[in-house]
């Protein structure tokens, strides 16, 4: 995950200028280690910056999932959610209950879709895809609350 020196470090490469809202939405997303909403982000800095709108929010993450600090994760519900990002290919591992996310930074499949693209004659491919499943922390926590729900019960 990018820390906060790297994502000044690549704005600043791409001559595009860190405003104090950019800034600060910096600074808020190396505080985010999960996935999240424009809305979720939008919650976290209403206190402190209160004057940033809707849409200089979606313009940021716009302009940072090109500069790949940030990377869109499609969701089975719900909205598409972002996360920050890490270099290399590689595939996420996303809780559906807290949104915990794992980087898997090795391909599970490279080979095959290799095959396939070079057999219908295709070149400079590309592929994503996420994995979604429950963690370990929440599959925990609801082994307790169902144990606790048996007892009550008797
Ligand atoms: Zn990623
Ligand atoms: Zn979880
Ligand atoms: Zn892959």
């Amino acid at each position: 995950m990018y820390s906060i020196e790297e994502m000044r470090r690549t704005i600043e490469r791409h001559a595009i200028r860190l405003t104090p809202q950019r800034l600060a939405i910096v600074e808020a997303l190396s505080k985010y280690p999960g996935i999240f909403s424009v809305g979720d982000l939008q919650r976290r800095l209403a206190i402190s910056n209160p004057d940033l709108g809707r849409a200089t929010l979606f313009r940021a993450i716009d302009l940072f999932v090109r500069l790949g600090l940030l990377e869109k994760v499609h969701r089975e519900e719900g909205e598409d959610g972002y996360i920050v990002g890490v270099t290399g290919h590689h595939h996420h591992l996303i809780c559906r209950i807290c949104g915990d996310v794992r980087h898997i930074d090795f391909c599970p499949i490279q080979k095959e879709i290799d095959e396939i693209v070079l057999k219908e004659g295709y070149s400079d491919s590309v592929h994503r895809f996420e994995i979604e499943g429950i963690c370990a922390i929440c599959r925990e926590k609801s082994l307790k609350k169902r144990k606790k729900e048996a007892g009550s019960g008797s």
